[in-house]
């Protein structure tokens, strides 16, 4: 474990508001900024980030915490790795309290270190070598100059055995843990890339993990060479170009994927440096989990439909269970994205702007290699049509598609929807999927994560409008707030009085303590939360301290982070002595009727019911009002002080 205090000092030393615009686009409203939630699917903003508390709350989805907890869940870090990573950025050096957990930690980091240094050794051989020549002239023929080797660190791996490895030094374990190298029969150290132009691969953060290589004209071996898999590498979860195109990705939050890293420096080079390609593998779920933190659409710049109807099915399943747009650029047949960037870089931005869904790509492709001028061509490309159209989960898109080949192939609409029915319900019910695709589960957690936000909304007081009066509310909103009245209310509805005391008391702690009291507050989370949040020094050791014990009380205190209040502490503690004097008298009402002595308590009633006529009338001056407040506190915290 990291030591406490050093936590504490990454804390102050991070910028919440830097952490989280790597991800999300922030627009600043009033004193916070407000996004698209990258933990939840929708089109306007309910996340809401509070720069100088350094916490997140997101309306929508509930996901709350500060720049550790945002790392840990966006990125997929555990506790100590976000720490190391803000760390780095501060600039704060760490101690560790545990030797044992730091192991792997430090062996990772040994392998990054050996990996930079490969890094760095290539690229300076292939700026530099003289061996390296006809490297840098296959490069230039393929339009790739000096600024994007140095931008995208392009190395070179010289012909000899063991050049690199006797260059860096590295220990046998090094050599063979990082993939760059192996230790042969006779026990010596062998070079894992020779004769090849090297590639480095980066983590989403930066990272150097991996490389691959690519073999010049006329040499042996296969074109490109990826090495296996490392304690830092995994080619099935891994991303070419990823940490560099991150934030373009996240401004037009749609990703270009396509399948050589040439392609990914071609579209840099044609202005789209939105672009990522897969290393010598198929695109499987864990890249498109990885691109969903940053895009919400994806444009597949490479022969989707070569990959044939299972990789369909797999794509419409993600673009499902993702809430994601999957769409593909039809580039000119047999021209890659890196050829055609040389070439004619227009048409490869035409073919990215008007991308078409996937499933519209499919057909495009059936109708152009169809002879639609004879009824059997027609016949023939309904057919085909109607096993594209199969793949795709959502009945209401397949029928779209199904009007579509009606009118292309002349074929009754009627008899298309008995033909695809025919096909077999299970290509387009779900329990087929089920069995089928991995991705079934996330889906359903989607579906329980919708119940639950269901569920924390009726606890939300439906009278007090809207908890983010800046922000458009999604449209669904309205639709669950309908659902929400027709349940029945947990608990009696806070008062927005108390909610917007616990904002102001949030934001301004020292006029908070100076003027109000947890006596004003209803006994409650509300109560608790104010009476915590005194407690404690700041915000964030109270969060600290209660975040487990008390998550009721806790959420209140994120809630009121992210809301930002207008009211000044005069107004609330107005506010709150009114519903305090209301709630005392129905109290000395009710004990009238059991008192012994009901006179004894008339004396008091006459004081309370005195303070709250002034509390409330139009005629006094705010000064008398305050005074009662005052005097009302004043009674509670010493009840009979003043009518004895
Ligand atoms: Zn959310």
């Amino acid at each position: 474990m990291i030591n406490d205090d050093d936590v504490v000092a990454v804390r102050a030393a991070t910028n919440i508001v830097g952490v989280i615009s790597q991800f999300v686009p922030l627009k600043r409203v009033g004193r916070r900024w407000v996004g698209l939630c990258p933990f939840h699917p929708e089109k306007s903003p309910s996340f809401s980030v509070n720069e100088d508390a350094g916490l997140y709350y997101c309306f929508g989805c509930q996901k709350k915490g500060d720049a550790i907890t945002f790392l840990r869940d966006l990125e997929g870090l555990d506790f100590v790795g976000a720490v190391e990573r803000l760390a780095a950025k501060a600039n704060v050096s760490l101690r560790y309290t545990d030797a044992d957990a730091g192991e792997s930690r430090k062996r990772r980091h040994r392998l990054i270190d050996t990996m930079e240094q490969a890094v760095q050794w290539y690229h300076e051989r292939l700026l530099t070598g003289v061996d390296a020549g006809p490297a840098r002239g296959y490069l230039r023929s393929r339009g790739i100059g000096g600024a994007e080797v140095r931008q995208f660190r392009l190395g070179w791996a010289p012909n000899g055995w063991d050049e690199l490895s006797k260059a860096l030094h590295l220990s046998d374990v090094d050599l063979r843990d990082s993939g760059l190298g192996l230790v042969n029969r006779r026990g010596r150290q062998q070079d894992f890339f020779r004769g090849r132009i090297l590639f480095p691969i980066f983590d989403p953060q930066g990272a150097p993990i991996g490389f691959g290589g690519r073999k010049l004209e006329g040499t042996d071996g296969p074109k490109y060479l990826n090495p296996g898999a490392t304690a830092i590498y995994d080619k099935s979860k891994v991303l070419y170009g990823l940490s560099a195109a991150k934030a373009d990705i996240v401004t037009v939050q749609e990703a270009i994927v396509c399948e050589g890293y040439t392609d990914v420096i071609g579209f840099f080079q044609a202005g789209m440096g939105r672009a990522v390609a897969t290393c010598g593998t198929a695109l499987t779920e864990d890249h498109v989990k990885l691109l969903t933190r940053f895009a919400k659409r994806l444009v597949l710049a490479f022969d989707a439909d070569g990959a044939g109807q299972s990789a369909a099915e797999r794509f419409h399943q993600w673009e499902q269970t993702y809430e994601l747009d999957v769409v593909v650029a039809a580039l000119p047949p047999g021209k890659d994205p890196g050829e055609l960037a040389q070439t004619d870089p227009e048409a490869l931005r035409s073919a990215v702007e008007h991308a078409l869904p996937f499933l519209a790509f499919r057909l495009q492709r059936i109708y152009g290699a169809a002879d639609l001028s004879t009824a059997e061509g027609r016949a023939r490309a309904a057919g085909r049509a109607l096993e594209v159209i199969s793949a795709h989960p959502n009945p209401l898109v397949r029928d779209q598609y199904l009007l579509d080949v009606s009118s292309r192939c002349r074929i009754e609409v009627a008899q298309l929807r008995a033909q695809l029915e025919r096909r077999g319900p299970g290509r387009s019910t779900e329990p087929r999927s089920t069995q089928s695709h991995p991705t079934a589960g996330p889906r359903t957690d989607h579906r329980r994560h919708e119940w639950r936000h269901r569920d924390r909304q009726d606890a939300l007081d439906p009278d007090d409008g809207p908890a983010f009066d800046d922000l458009p509310r999604s449209p669904g909103a309205t639709a669950r707030h309908a659902i929400d009245l027709r349940t029945p209310q947990r608990r009696p509805a806070p008062s927005s009085a108390e909610r917007d005391a616990l904002r102001v008391a949030v934001e301004r702690p020292d006029e908070a303590a100076e003027w109000l009291d947890e006596i004003l507050f209803t006994e409650g989370p509300y109560r608790r939360a104010f009476t915590a949040l005194c407690a404690w020094p700041t915000l964030q050791d109270c969060l600290d301290a209660i975040d487990d014990d008390d998550p009721e009380a806790a959420e209140l205190l994120h809630q009121a982070a992210a809301e930002q209040s207008e009211a000044t502490i005069g107004d609330v503690f107005l506010r709150l002595s009114q519903e305090a004097a209301r709630r005392l008298l129905a109290e000395l009402k009710q004990a009238t009727l059991t008192a012994d002595d009901p006179l004894a308590l008339s004396a008091a009633m006459a004081h309370v019911a005195g303070l709250r006529t002034t509390l409330h009338s139009d005629d006094a001056g705010t000064e008398t009002k305050l005074q009662a407040g005052t005097d009302l506190l004043a009674w509670l915290l010493d009840p009979g002080e003043g009518t004895r």
